[in-house]
C-alpha cells in the first residue's frame, strides 16, 4: 500500500491485524449467505413544508454475537475485499423490494437514497442492474436516488460524467454525499448531472458556534442553488441549527432532530409518514 522501495520491520501485531481482517472477511461472506444485513431508513424532511420527501437507506449488520454493527465498522473491509459489490447489490435489491412494499401501502411520493461505493459506481453493469431491479419491483426510476462522494467522482472525472449521464438518462437522480469533505473541482461539479448536494454533518454540527462552519454551509447552499441543485443538510440535531439552515435557504434536512435511522416497520408507524 505504501508503494515500491519501502520496507517495514515485522511486528506480531501485524499478524493479529491480518487475522482479525481475515475473520471479518469470512464473517461478511457468511452474513451475505445467511441474510444478516438489514436496512434502516432515515427520513429527509422538506424544510418549507415540514413533510417527508425521502429516506436514506443505511446498512446495518445484525451480527449473531456482536449485535447491531454499524457500517463504519465493516464497509471499509467490504471495500478492501471486493465484498462491497455483492453487499451493495443486496442493498439496492432490498431497498427496491421494500420501496415496492410501501408503494403498495399508498406512499407514492417518497424516494429512497442509496449510498454507493466507488467500485459499484464505476461498475459498467450498474445501470442495467438498476433497470432490472426497477422493472422487477415495478418502480419508476425517479423513486431511486444514488449517493456518491466527491472522492469517488474526482478519481476519474471523465468516466464519472459518462456513468452519471447514463444513470440520469435512465431517470435516476444523483446526490453528492458528504459535500465539502473531499477534493472537489468546481469545474467538474458544474458538468456532473447532480440533483442534490448533501452538506456534511461536520459543517452542520457546530453551525451555531463556529463562524467558519456557518459560512461554509451558507456558501454551499448558495453554490448548489446557483448550479440548479437542491441541498440536504446532514446531521441536524436541534431546532437552533434547523432555524439557521432554514434562514440560509437549505431546502431539505435529515438528522436526529427529526428522526434516527429506523427499520421499515418503525418508519411506516412513524408520525412523519402522516397517514
Ligand atoms: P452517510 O451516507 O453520510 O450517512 C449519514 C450517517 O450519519 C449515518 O451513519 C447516520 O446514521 C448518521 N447520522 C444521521 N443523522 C445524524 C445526526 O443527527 N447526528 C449524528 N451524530 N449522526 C447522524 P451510519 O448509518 O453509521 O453510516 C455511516 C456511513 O456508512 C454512511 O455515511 C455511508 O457513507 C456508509 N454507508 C451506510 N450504508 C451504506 C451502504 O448501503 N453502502 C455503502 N457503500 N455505504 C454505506
Ligand atoms: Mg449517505
Ligand atoms: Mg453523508
Amino acid at each position: 500500500e505504501n508503494g515500491r522501495a519501502d520496507f517495514r520491520f515485522y511486528h506480531a501485531s501485524m499478524n493479529a491485524d491480518t487475522m482479525a481482517h481475515l475473520s471479518l472477511e469470512n464473517e461478511l461472506r457468511e452474513a451475505l449467505a445467511t441474510d444478516q444485513f438489514v436496512l434502516h431508513y432515515q427520513p429527509q424532511i422538506d424544510l418549507r413544508t415540514g413533510s417527508l420527501v425521502g429516506v436514506e437507506a443505511l446498512i446495518r449488520w445484525q451480527h449473531p454475537q456482536r449485535g447491531l454493527v454499524f457500517p463504519d465498522d465493516f464497509v471499509p473491509i467490504a471495500e478492501d475485499t471486493g465484498l462491497i459489490l455483492p453487499i451493495g447489490d443486496w442493498v439496492l435489491q432490498e431497498a427496491c423490494r421494500q420501496l415496492s412494499q410501501w408503494r403498495s401501502c399508498g406512499l407514492n411520493h417518497i424516494r429512497v437514497s442509496v449510498n454507493l461505493s466507488a467500485s459499484q459506481f464505476l461498475d459498467p453493469n450498474l445501470p442495467d442492474r438498476i433497470n432490472a431491479l426497477l422493472r422487477q419491483y415495478g418502480l419508476d426510476a425517479d423513486a431511486l436516488d444514488l449517493e456518491v462522494t466527491e472522492s469517488m467522482t474526482m478519481a476519474s472525472p471523465a468516466d464519472t460524467i459518462g456513468s452519471m449521464n447514463v444513470l440520469r438518462d435512465n431517470g435516476l437522480t444523483l446526490s453528492i454525499d458528504d459535500f465539502g469533505t473531499g477534493y472537489s473541482s468546481l469545474a467538474y461539479l458544474k458538468m456532473f448531472p447532480i440533483s442534490t448536494l448533501k452538506i456534511d454533518r461536520s459543517f452542520v454540527k457546530d453551525i451555531e458556534t463556529d463562524r467558519n462552519d456557518a459560512d461554509i454551509c451558507d456558501v454551499t447552499v448558495l453554490l448548489a442553488h446557483k448550479l440548479g441543485m437542491d441541498v440536504v443538510a446532514e446531521g441536524v440535531e436541534d431546532q437552533a441549527t434547523l432555524d439557521l439552515l432554514r434562514e440560509m435557504g437549505a431546502g431539505q434536512a435529515q438528522g436526529y432532530h427529526f428522526a434516527k435511522p429506523m427499520g421499515l416497520e418503525a418508519l411506516l408507524a412513524s408520525s412523519l409518514i402522516g397517514h
